[in-house]
């Protein structure tokens, strides 16, 4: 080993460095463990939000501290070496990176256990800023020399009249001081990037050429749809295949498949899976029936999301047009529920022949998992309460968890050598043990060497965003962040109206004790309009506050663009105030919050998700907490009472905070069509209630503001949140969902 790094020594510019590091890390994986158990686990996902790799898996392989000093040798940082990597872009939000975060620990704790993708060649858009307005534009990540390895192995896919062959490519998941696993990408070879023509526009027509260029490709119109169907069926059937395969080189006879292959379906862009296991078991000479005995034994579910308009259904005409040999198998699956429960709410194929995919999961799998206690006693007691009334047993519940390898050691050395050097090394394996941090709660030493360390972040995410966007930040004032995909229940709509409040307020002279500085990450979906309005009103917020002078030194707005993991490394430890505020009973966990406790940020945000379980570690002394709770809310969509109107019409402040959105200030700066469809929204519609919660809102945001201001106290909220945020270890979600459902070794 020495004499490799020592090599590093010798080379003279980054890239030679990086390069290298690429051949050395991959050579090493290669010597990892094999795994010999019998049985295996296939976490098959649409979407892998991985990150950079590099550092990542120097510190799992043990090595990094030599690598970055041989590094420094050479007259260069580390973050210097990290900047030459491009980030793959293989996923689109928490969902995606959660299946990144669940690998980690997969290898960490030996698990056999391999994740199943595509390899999409542009992957999710690029965010640009144009005239205050999202852009998209295409995100090629993959350079000659990566951390894909091509494979020899090949499948055939079948489709209406025509097959595709696949190509694997595979990716080395190195756990932390442990074994090393596989994410294996699907491709197809004729996929044809010189198709995409102006920002992320192609024939969605031409399957051979587009299948794997973009992650969700706009799936407004009809074509858009069936692309996604293709793409999915592309990669469950190469993880059907695969499994057979592998299973059967192991001796299995098919009937036994459940005793060498479970199956984790991440939300329901894997359901095809099902069927088509089904339809090669009978190719296989095994009966229908005892096939779908068979997949039911070896297929589990994850519920992402309790929003109806994200659950899929697919019409059946359009499985038609794409996987006609999936239809009749479809078609007895539903059959049999119908013949056995005559209750509408629980068939496979409504009244409108749409395909629900997530009641194939349900019916035809043995685990039925939500993400956070809130979430899935929502799944049982409201959204899917029908299943749960049939099926008791198999809902479960699994709260998210994050890798602290990448969330703590990588992105946060300060912090961790901090840690480290107060309560030993233990917490890097069992980060349960953080909690002996708490015997320092009130040690003034320990909490203002916090603030300084936060201090530090912050200067340094300063100096990152000025090289990197040519943003200035005030190092002095305070950093309040909302990074997230934009979507109205996350309500950034709501952060924004905030800040007309703090505007006006400066105006009038009430002046904040410390300059506030407010940060946004986000990407709206392409076809996603309301959403991309928030972003022109936040853009032209920001562009309005900047150019006045009084405000402007009391109150910064921030945009990032596009916002990704790499950002985020650098967002979080330098995070004060971190802002979940999502509308109660709608965001399913979220483990932005978790990553931000971990690095000693405060939550501010509704009882909503895993916020519930944080407030319940912390309690109330080191959480903001406002708003309805799930239960009102609830009753607000039951009884479809909920009146935005009503609320502009009696509360004038509130009137005035929306009103200002269609203001000459604002139009001055912004576009019309944007800032009068996103004030009808709010006024007519709000479907997610931000006008319920607004006054609580800036009232409880002012109070965190305030209390900021008490620098040890405050210290002593960040010790209390990153001393309890070990239960948000992504390895005690991963020993909880072997040990419950997927029961390896
Ligand atoms: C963690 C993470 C998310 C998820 O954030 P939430 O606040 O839980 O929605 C999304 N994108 C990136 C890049 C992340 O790292």
């Amino acid at each position: 080993m020495n004499q490799k790094v020592e090599q590093i020594k010798k080379l003279k510019t980054k890239e030679e460095i990086y390069y290298y590091l690429l051949g050395l890390v991959k050579a090493m994986a290669c010597h990892g463990q094999k795994h010999d158990s019998k049985k295996k686990l296939y976490y098959i996902s649409a979407e892998f939000l991985i990150g950079k790799l590099l550092s990542n898996n120097l510190i799992n392989l043990g090595i990094y501290d030599e690598v970055a000093d041989a590094v420094k040798a050479c007259g260069f940082s580390m973050a210097e070496i990290e900047e030459i990597e491009p980030e793959p872009s293989l996923g689109n939000g928490g969902l995606g990176r959660l299946a990144a975060c669940f690998l980690d620990s997969i290898a960490t704790l030996s698990l056999n256990g391999d994740g199943i993708g595509l390899n999409y060649h542009y992957g999710l858009f690029r965010q640009v800023f144009k005239d205050n307005l999202q852009i998209e534009e295409k995100n090629p990540w993959i350079t000659k020399d990566s951390w894909l390895t091509k494979k020899e192995r090949h499948y055939d896919v079948p489709y209406d009249g025509f097959t595709l062959t696949s190509t694997l490519y595979d990716i080395d998941v190195i756990g932390y001081e442990n074994g090393t696993n596989k994410l294996h990408l699907f491709d197809v070879d004729t996929v044809d990037e010189s198709i995409v023509q102006e920002g992320i526009d192609f024939d969605k027509e031409k399957i051979a050429k587009n299948l794997t260029l973009f992650l969700y490709p706009d799936d407004s119109d009809e074509e858009g749809k069936l692309l996604r169907i293709y793409q999915q069926y592309f990669m469950v059937s190469n993880a059907a295949q695969m499994i057979i395969e592998e299973v059967m080189e192991k001796g299995s006879n098919l009937h036994d498949l459940a005793d060498y292959a479970v199956v984790q379906i991440n939300d329901t862009h894997p359901t095809l899976v099902i069927p088509e296991l089904i339809r090669l078991l009978m190719k296989h000479g095994i009966e229908e029936k005892e096939a779908i005995a068979i997949v039911s034994k070896v297929c589990a579910y994850t519920n992402h999301t309790i929003l109806a308009e994200a659950l899929e259904t697919w019409p059946i005409e359009y499985l038609e047009k794409v996987v006609p040999h999936l239809v009749p198998i479809i078609k007895t699956l539903d059959d049999m529920v119908k013949e056995k429960y005559d209750d509408e709410s629980l068939a496979i194929i409504d009244h409108d022949e749409r395909v629900h995919m997530a009641y194939i999961d349900i019916h035809y799998g043995f685990s039925v998992n939500g993400v956070a206690s809130l979430h899935t006693e929502i799944l049982e007691k409201n959204e899917l309460k029908q299943f749960y009334d049939i099926y008791p047993d198999r809902f479960n519940n699994k709260t998210n968890g994050i890798t602290f390898r990448r969330w703590l050691m990588h992105c946060n050395h300060p912090l961790t050598e901090y840690i480290t050097s107060l309560i030993g090394n233990k917490f890097k394996q069992n980060a349960m043990k953080l909690e002996d941090l708490m015997k320092y709660e009130d040690d003034t030493k320990v909490l203002s060497e916090l603030l300084s360390i936060k201090q530090n972040n912050k200067i340094a995410l300063a100096e990152y965003l000025k090289s990197s966007h040519n943003i200035e930040l005030d190092v002095d004032s305070i950093f309040d962040i909302q990074i997230k995909r934009l979507h109205e229940y996350k309500r950034q709509q709501m952060n924004a109206l905030y800040i007309i409040h703090k505007y006006f307020d400066i105006k009038a002279g009430n002046l904040p004790e410390k300059p506030i500085t407010l940060i946004f990450g986000a990407k709206a979906a392409p076809a996603y309009t309301i959403a991309k309005d928030i972003i022109h009103l936040i853009l032209c917020l920001s562009q309005l506050i900047a150019n006045d002078k009084k405000v402007s030194k009391y109150l910064k707005v921030v945009m990032v663009e596009n916002y990704n993991v790499t950002l985020a490394e650098k967002l979080i430890p330098a995070c004060d105030i971190s802002e979940q505020i999502s509308l109660a009973s709608k965001e399913a966990s979220g483990t932005g919050n978790m990553k931000f406790m971990l690095n000693g940020a405060v939550t501010l945000g509704t009882e909503d998700g895993a916020n519930v379980e944080i407030h319940q570690l912390v309690g109330d002394d080191n959480i903001y907490i406002f708003g309805a709770k799930s239960d009102e809310v609830i009753e607000h969509y039951e009884k479809a009472d909920y009146s935005s109107k009503a609320i502009c019409r009696n509360d004038k402040y509130i009137k005035k905070l929306v009103n200002f959105i269609i203001s000459k200030k604002l139009l001055a700066i912004g576009k019309e069509e944007n800032l009068r469809r996103l004030h009808d929204n709010l006024v007519n519609k709000d479907w997610f209630m931000t006008l319920l919660d607004l006054n609580d809102y800036i009232k409880t945001k002012e109070k965190v503001f305030s209390e900021y201001n008490n620098r040890i106290a405050w210290a002593k909220k960040m010790l209390v949140n990153i001393a309890h945020a070990g239960y948000f270890s992504s390895d005690r979600t991963i020993a909880q969902y072997n040990e419950d459902i997927w029961k390896l070794k």
